[in-house]
């Protein structure tokens, strides 16, 4: 099977060659797409329609209070003073707006849109956000599909299902490959052979190069699953490539940060993996990458635990920048003349 670039079709019909692209969610759009946000700035049918969306919901929430207050105000007339505490019972209603709301929003979001044309942009949305939301919809959507339109859009499908999977695998709920293959209509075992043989390239590369948390994971899962070792082979020589082990340790840091990551959580298991799988020279090239490998640093306080790893790596660059030099140091210096001068000519330099 041609392994299909996602980029080269419509995310709405996949029979369509792309030409462009949403300025909202980035999604791949056709000529059928013509719709046109706030700044003139062409946007898909799902982001239009969640745009109008959102206005309708603000009226319908608007609705349900106007209701539950007027409802508290005619049983305080009707009720008398004497039981306020029953007039205020409709508030409760409050605990059924999401209810009420769910489905309407789900309408909304898909109006105009057919299930085998909000599946891949919902797969999508998947990817990004990790969304439990999303993926129940997801599933929705593939129980609606036609055994046709399943059978015709299957390579477009698989090619945004293989990252939105790898992406969260560790987010998806218990019972999701059981899910999965019955919504996809095939069996365990061609499931798992879809990705370590026809996606097997994409697969590699995607867990190398854009990696993302767990992603080893959810290779061993497949390697094991699929009775396919040469898979986990083929992954630790890409991550040990001369192309990543030529890198700066900046770069290594930075780009391949996620990867590194992974490695030194599961570091035993790799090693296990390199010994099961005779690579020896792997083994020491992992060691060395995790030598160059700084761990996200740990957050000290509320406001450095909402930041990013990579945040927060540059704030603790800033801070040794900044930092004085701790006081022992100071004390020591003022006793020992050649020592001032050595912190005075380190000092020069990197005010340099
Ligand atoms: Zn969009
Ligand atoms: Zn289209």
């Amino acid at each position: 099977m041609v392994e299909a670039e996602r980029e080269e079709f419509c995310a709405f019909h996949y029979t369509n060659t792309s030409d462009g692209k949403c300025s909202t969610c980035g999604l791949s759009l056709c000529n059928l797409e013509q719709h046109y946000g706030a700044s003139a700035d062409r946007i898909c049918q799902l982001c239009f329609n969640i745009t109008k969306a959102r206005k309708t919901v603000r009226y319908v929430q608007i609705s349900i209070w106007v209701v539950i207050i007027a409802l508290v105000i005619t049983l305080w007339q009707v009720l008398g003073s004497g039981n306020v505490i029953y007039a205020l019972l409709p508030i409760a209603l409050i605990l059924f707006v999401p209810y009420i709301l769910r489905p309407l929003i789900f309408r909304l979001y898909f109006t105009n849109l057919l299930p085998k044309e909000s599946i891949l942009p919902i797969l999508r949305y998947f990817e990004a956000s990790g969304n439990n939301e999303h993926y129940k919809i997801f599933m929705k959507l593939l129980k609606r599909i036609s055994e046709e339109e399943l059978d015709e859009i299957r390579p477009a499908l698989y090619s945004y299902l293989i990252p939105a999977l790898a992406f969260n695998f560790s987010r998806l709920p218990e019972d999701w490959e059981d899910e999965m293959t019955t919504n996809l209509r095939v069996s365990k075992e061609d499931f798992v052979q879809i990705f370590t043989k026809d996606y097997r390239k994409i697969l590699i590369q995607t867990s190398v190069h854009n990696a993302q948390e767990n992603l080893s994971q959810f290779l061993i899962y497949l390697s094991k699953t699929a009775d396919d070792k040469e898979l986990l082979k083929e992954y630790i020589t890409e991550i040990t490539s001369a192309e990543i082990m030529a890198l700066s340790e900046n770069d290594l840091n930075t780009i391949y940060g996620k990867l590194l990551e992974d490695v030194f959580l599961f570091e035993e298991q790799f090693y296990e993996l390199c010994d099961e799988l005779n690579l020896e020279k792997e083994k020491v090239l992992l060691a060395q990458l995790l030598s160059r490998y700084e761990p996200p640093p740990v957050p000290k306080n509320q406001i450095e635990a909402v930041m990013t790893p990579t945040q927060l790596r540059e704030k603790r660059k800033k801070e040794r920048e900044t930092a004085s030099l701790p006081k022992e140091i100071e004390n020591l210096a003022q006793d020992d003349p050649d020592l001032q001068l050595i912190l005075d000519e380190t000092e020069e330099k990197d005010k340099k």
